[in-house]
């Protein structure tokens, strides 16, 4: 960021009333616009001082808490400071419009702060995603792994494979430049390079060998709760989740699109989906209700296949290859209910075996996304690594023509720049940095 990049402001602290609001400001102008707001000059560095805020008429806005803190050593790596504001509505509107006419401010995009971090080589890309990661977490178990990606442990990793790769690119580049002097070996695959490309390749492809376990945790175990009209379904899912998310209805064909609900089983996310009730569509609604049902029901993590007894469904088709299935036989109170082997006997109107479920559900999320933290938490962290991996294998299998090992192990270096930001990310940053929130 340059000198003249305008002053970012917003509150850090969300909306809605509250004790004390925080507001951040960052850019060059902060130190100016500090001053004008609270016509004074500059309190000390880092240290929180009580200062009254004021309109350009010199009328009082509020008595807040201020910090200036002089860069480059800051989050965003610019001059910033905060207004630790009382949070009432009309004094954060009131702050808001003096600092919006203050010379060469304007107010802060969502994950602008984030995005200058970057930017200024604050934070790299995993790790800027580490902060949004943590302001989202709801389990502790979410929470855990977005700090671990804020501490840099995947952009780390990433960075010390890339520079691992570049080096040998700078031997293969050797091997290419003095091939024709005759004074080194023309393969370059003979010069030891391939079994550093080896072990480099099988790091990189144990990393992603982890069941999606880090992607799974960011995004939840999704349970789908499936099975035909009528089964339980909906009445299942209040039960589960205690909450009145589905509509409980003696009409078949109800649900007419899925319903999720987020739920934390002992630290972990779980997002549970009702679903259109799988039977012969009765219009066209209910058919593209159906639709979306196998689809979920293809994404799912875990099926629970709910039955009640009765004939009324129809044998349900499951994708192939399946996702782990676990059978349900509902309505255990009704006198008629038949206990079968193979299906879990639960009623979610007594709560009789609601606990064996609950319980269950957990430990195959847990075995999903338990055990050590994986490194990889995106899409588009795998994504990097896996054509990195690639170019690494064709490297390994591709003969000894040094041009083209190079050539590999060049974009091979790209693909790991791009996880951690280091290039080709212009584009990617606008959908990243959109889904921050303001503040941020
Ligand atoms: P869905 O179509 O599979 O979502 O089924 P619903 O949850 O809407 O339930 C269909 C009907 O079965 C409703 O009348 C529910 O009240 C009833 N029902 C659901 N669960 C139970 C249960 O555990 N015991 C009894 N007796 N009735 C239930």
């Amino acid at each position: 960021m340059t000198d003249t990049a305008p002053t970012i402001f917003a509150p850090a602290s969300g909306f809605g009333r509250s004790a004390v609001a925080v507001f951040r400001i960052s850019g060059p102008a902060t130190g100016e616009s500090l001053c004008r707001l609270t016509a004074r000059s500059l309190p000390a560095p880092r240290r929180l001082v009580l200062r009254t805020l004021r309109e350009a008429s010199g009328g009082i806005l509020d008595q807040a808490l201020v910090v200036w803190m002089p860069g480059p050593g800051t989050f965003t790596g610019e001059d910033m400071a905060e207004l630790h504001l009382h949070g009432g509505p009309a004094v954060r509107a009131a702050v808001l419009q003096v600092l919006a006419t203050c010379p060469g401010c304007r107010p802060a995009a969502p994950g602008d702060f984030t995005r200058r971090a970057f930017l200024n080589g604050r934070l790299d890309l995993t790790e800027a995603e580490g902060v949004a990661d943590l302001i989202e977490a709801e389990t502790e178990a979410q929470r855990r792994q977005a700090l671990r990606q804020l501490d840099g442990a995947l952009g780390r990793q990433v960075a010390e494979w890339r520079d691992q790769i570049i080096d040998l690119l700078a031997s293969a580049e050797a091997t290419l430049d003095f091939s024709d002097e005759g004074d080194v070996d023309e393969d370059v695959l003979e010069t030891g390079l391939a079994g550093k490309v080896r072990s480099l390749r099988d790091a990189i492809a144990a990393a992603l060998d982890d069941g999606r376990r880090g992607e799974r945790l960011r995004d939840g175990f999704v349970v789908v709760l499936a099975g035909p009209p009528n089964a339980g379904k909906s009445t299942l899912l209040n039960a589960l989740s205690r909450r009145d998310a589905a509509i409980v209805s003696p009409i078949a064909g109800t649900t007419r699109d899925a319903i999720e609900v987020r739920c934390d089983l002992g630290g972990l996310p779980v997002l549970l989906i009702d679903t259109a009730g799988l039977r012969e569509a009765g219009d066209l609604i209910e058919a593209e209700g159906i639709r979306r049902t196998r689809a979920r029901i293809a994404q799912a993590d875990l099926v629970l296949m709910l039955d009640d007894g009765s004939d009324a469904g129809i044998e349900t088709e499951l994708p192939s290859p399946s996702p782990p299935l676990l059978r349900i036989r509902t309505k255990a109170d009704r006198p008629s209910f038949e206990a079968t082997p193979e299906a879990l006997s639960l009623s979610a109107a007594t709560g009789q075996g609601l606990d064996t479920l609950l319980d269950a559900i957990q430990q195959r999320a847990a075995e999903a996304m338990g055990g050590d933290c994986a490194l990889i938490t995106r899409e588009r962290h795998r994504e990097g690594l896996t054509r990195c991996r690639d170019h690494l294998d064709r490297v390994l299998q591709g003969a000894a023509l040094p041009e083209l090992v190079a050539e590999d192990l060049r974009l091979a270096v790209r693909a790991l720049g791009e996880v951690t930001g280091h290039v080709g990310v212009e584009e990617m940053l606008d959908r990243l940095f959109a889904g921050f929130c303001i503040g941020k």
